[in-house]
C-alpha cells in the first residue's frame, strides 16, 4: 500500500481538473452475499425469461466468443424496432442505458456548456455533466412532482444557452410520470433536444415513444435492467430519428455491447408474454406496498415505476433505514438538499414485501 501512496496522492494533479474536482457517482449498495432482502436499487425480484439462459448458452457454443460482436446489435435492433413500430435505424444499443446516457451527454454538451435536469431525479445526469466539464441546471419539480414551464426556459438562470435537457419519466425517486402531452409541450418549448429516460417505462401507463416520431429533438432511452430483470447483463437502448442515431453511433465504443448481452437482450425482448405477466405481478405488489406504507403513516405518491417513494410528515426516515439494515433489509434512504429525505422502496416479491412490512411494524 505505502509503496503506491506517492502516486495516489499526486494522481489528482495528473487527471483533468474536472475529474479531480468531483466525488463521482455513488451507486446504491450492492452487498455480494446472498442473505439480504434487497429493495434498494430497483432490480426486478424475479428471474428473467427462461429464453434468456437458452440464448446465452447458445451464444457460448463453439467459436462464437472468439469473434467480435455485431457493432450495432442488429438482431436486437430489429426486434426492438418491430416492438415500437419503427425501423431498425431508429434504435441505438448500449451497455446499459447508463452507457446511452453517457453517449448522449458527450454528443450534445461540450465542455463549459449547459445541461438541464429536473430535481430531485437521477443524480447520474449531474455526474455526467461534471465529467464532461459541463454545467448542470437543476430545475425543481413542484411539490406534487409536476414540472412548470421553467423547465423549458430557453436560457439558464445565469443567462447561458442550453444544449440538452434530461427528464426521467417515470421519475426516480418519486415514481411519478408526466403525461406524454405535457412532455411534448415541454419538448416543443425547449431550445435543445430532450432526452426522456424511460428506464421504468414498462411499468407506466403511458410512454413517449410516439413523440420521437414527430420530433427529431426527442430521444427516448430504455433499459433491460428493470422490467426485463437483466440488471446483471447490461443492456439498454435509445429510440431516436435515424439522422440522430447516425450521429450518436460515432460517439459510442465500436463494440459497446458484448455477444452474450446481445443474445440475452434479444431473447428477453422477444418474450413479451413474460414481460406482461411480470409487470402484472409487480403492479399488484406495488399497490399493496403503497397502501401498507400509507397506513403506517408515510406519505406515498402514486408510483408508475417498480418502487415507491415514502416520506414521513413528522419524522426523519434515516433511523428507519438503519433499523431495517440491521435486520438485513436494504432500502434506499435519500436526502435531497432543499427538498427533504425519504425512503425509496423497490417492489420486491410478495414474500420480500411481507418481510419488509413485518419488520417495519416492529419499529
Ligand atoms: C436504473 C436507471 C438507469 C440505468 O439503467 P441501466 O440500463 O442499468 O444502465 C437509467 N435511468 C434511471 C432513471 C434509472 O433508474
Amino acid at each position: 500500500m505505502s509503496r503506491h501512496s506517492a502516486t495516489a496522492t499526486s494522481a489528482h494533479r495528473l487527471v483533468r481538473a474536472a475529474l479531480a474536482a468531483i466525488a463521482g457517482y455513488a451507486p446504491g449498495e450492492q452487498p455480494q452475499s446472498g442473505d439480504w432482502i434487497k429493495l434498494n436499487t430497483n432490480e426486478n425480484p424475479y428471474a428473467p425469461s427462461p429464453a434468456v439462459a437458452a440464448a446465452v448458452s447458445t451464444a457460448l457454443q463453439g467459436r462464437s466468443l472468439a469473434k467480435y460482436p455485431d457493432p450495432l446489435a442488429s438482431r436486437f435492433r430489429e426486434r426492438a424496432a418491430a416492438l415500437h413500430g419503427v425501423d431498425p435505424d431508429w434504435i441505438l444499443c448500449g451497455n446499459g442505458s447508463d452507457d446511452i446516457l453517457t453517449i448522449l451527454v458527450r454528443s450534445f454538451v461540450a465542455e463549459g456548456e449547459w445541461l438541464r435536469m429536473a430535481y430531485p431525479s437521477y443524480i447520474l445526469y449531474r455526474t455526467l455533466a461534471q465529467l464532461q466539464g459541463a454545467h448542470c441546471d437543476e430545475h425543481h419539480f413542484r411539490p406534487d412532482w409536476s414540472l412548470d414551464d421553467g423547465f423549458a426556459a430557453p436560457l439558464t438562470a445565469s443567462g447561458d444557452p442550453l444544449r440538452l435537457a434530461i427528464l426521467a419519466n417515470p421519475n426516480s425517486p418519486s415514481g411519478t410520470c408526466l403525461p406524454p402531452q405535457r412532455v411534448a409541450d415541454l419538448a416543443a418549448r425547449l431550445p435543445c433536444p430532450l432526452v426522456v429516460d424511460e428506464a421504468y417505462g414498462d411499468f407506466a401507463a403511458t410512454n413517449c415513444i410516439d413523440l420521437v416520431r414527430h420530433d427529431e429533438r426527442v430521444i427516448v432511452t430504455r433499459s433491460l435492467s428493470k422490467s426485463y430483470a437483466l440488471a446483471g447483463i447490461r443492456f439498454g437502448y435509445a429510440v431516436a430519428q435515424p439522422p440522430v442515431v447516425e450521429q450518436l453511433v460515432k460517439m459510442k465504443d465500436s463494440y459497446n455491447c458484448d455477444a452474450l448481452a446481445i443474445a440475452a437482450a434479444t431473447a428477453a425482448i422477444d418474450d413479451q408474454t413474460w414481460l406482461e405477466s411480470n409487470r402484472a405481478a409487480i403492479l399488484a405488489t406495488r399497490a399493496r406496498l403503497t397502501a401498507a406504507m400509507r397506513s403506517a403513516g408515510f406519505r406515498v405518491v402514486d408510483s408508475e415505476a417498480n418502487f415507491v417513494w415514502c416520506t414521513h410528515p413528522s419524522r426523519p426516515v434515516r433511523p428507519v433505514y438503519e433499523a431495517l439494515k440491521a435486520r438485513r433489509i436494504l432500502v434506499r434512504c435519500m436526502d435531497y438538499p432543499g427538498w427533504g429525505d425519504g425512503l425509496r422502496v423497490t417492489v420486491g416479491t410478495d414474500a420480500e414485501i411481507d418481510a419488509f412490512l413485518a419488520c417495519l411494524r416492529t419499529l
